[in-house]
């Protein structure tokens, strides 16, 4: 209880805002393990960033991950974020495709944190946001890891990010080269597809049960189908969305259809920030509103 406390504290220090839901623990998937559940928790926040992403992964070993960094005028709301959480560093940034809604505010963080590595998918982006990141991260002399289906980000004992997509090296459609990412941390799992639509979502061969989706394409009807959420079958799922976008996100078929799913569904544009936290067992989700 002491914890629940200090972290609701924490929290409210962190977003500024005293309104807070606080839902309680659920268990996770059922599954045969002996992992014993730690005091040191993976804390990932799906900021709200408006329309786009911004995911931020505290986790259990100390590593900070950073998905996207929403569009441009986000980057210092998203630093001011990572920085009210005492980081300095962020170890992986995963820029998910070249989309101003998930790089748009990436080259200011980049400059404003100690960046260890870098992961972006081998697509190709005309476009000044996307010219302006590249800049900024030679620049700084760092170097890009190609994220594709396969690579290890890392593996250790009950901690394990692989990412699952792309899986093709030819796509039409720029949202499919996103780099999808699937967390492990003892027995919950966790997957983010960025805006993956259904031709490279189809293309996945790992095992991709997991207990938090974080929805692709904002929740569009050309992300999410049955056949996906059949392999995923989420426990919970967030959608990062702005209000009253212009792309009429997320669909409604796709609300009714993870509703066949789970009735724990979040959404930034109606939650706010959705911090769902876990000691590698059970996972408790708070919501800004
Ligand atoms: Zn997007």
């Amino acid at each position: 209880m002491k914890k629940i406390f200090l972290s609701l504290l924490l929290l409210i220090l962190v977003s500024g805002c005293a309104n807070l839901n606080l839902e309680p623990s659920n268990a996770s998937k059922e599954r045969k393990s002996t992992f014993i559940p730690s005091s040191d928790e993976l804390v990932a926040h799906f900021i709200d960033v408006g329309q786009g992403d911004a995911n931020l992964i505290e986790l259990p070993n100390g590593e900070v991950m950073l998905i996207d960094a929403g569009i441009a005028s986000m980057g210092d709301d998203i630093i001011e974020y990572i920085e009210n959480l005492g980081y300095d560093t962020i170890d992986y940034v995963v820029s998910t495709h070249p989309h101003a809604d998930h790089i748009g505010g990436m080259a200011e963080v980049i400059e404003a944190f100690n960046i260890e590595t870098i992961y972006m998918p081998k697509a190709v982006s005309t476009s000044k946001t996307y010219e302006n990141l590249l800049e900024t991260i030679r620049d700084k002399g760092l170097s890009i890891k190609t994220g594709k289906a396969g690579v290890e980000v890392l593996d250790e004992d009950d901690l394990d990010i692989v990412i699952v997509a792309p899986n093709s090296d030819d796509y039409s459609n720029l949202n499919n080269y996103s780099i999808v990412l699937k967390i492990t941390y003892g027995d919950v799992f966790f997957l983010y597809t960025g805006d993956a639509e259904e031709e490279s979502l189809e293309e996945i061969t790992s095992d991709i049960d997991v207990d938090v989706l974080k929805v692709g394409h904002h929740g569009s009807d050309t992300s999410t189908n049955k056949s996906f959420l059949d392999k995923v079958s989420p426990n919970y799922a967030v959608i990062s969305v702005g209000k009253g976008n212009s792309y009429n996100h997320p669909a409604l078929s796709t609300i009714e259809l993870l509703q066949e799913y789970t009735s724990n569904i979040y959404r930034t544009d109606l939650n706010g920030t959705v911090i769902i936290s876990s000691d590698g067992i059970d996972i408790e989700v708070k919501t800004e509103r």
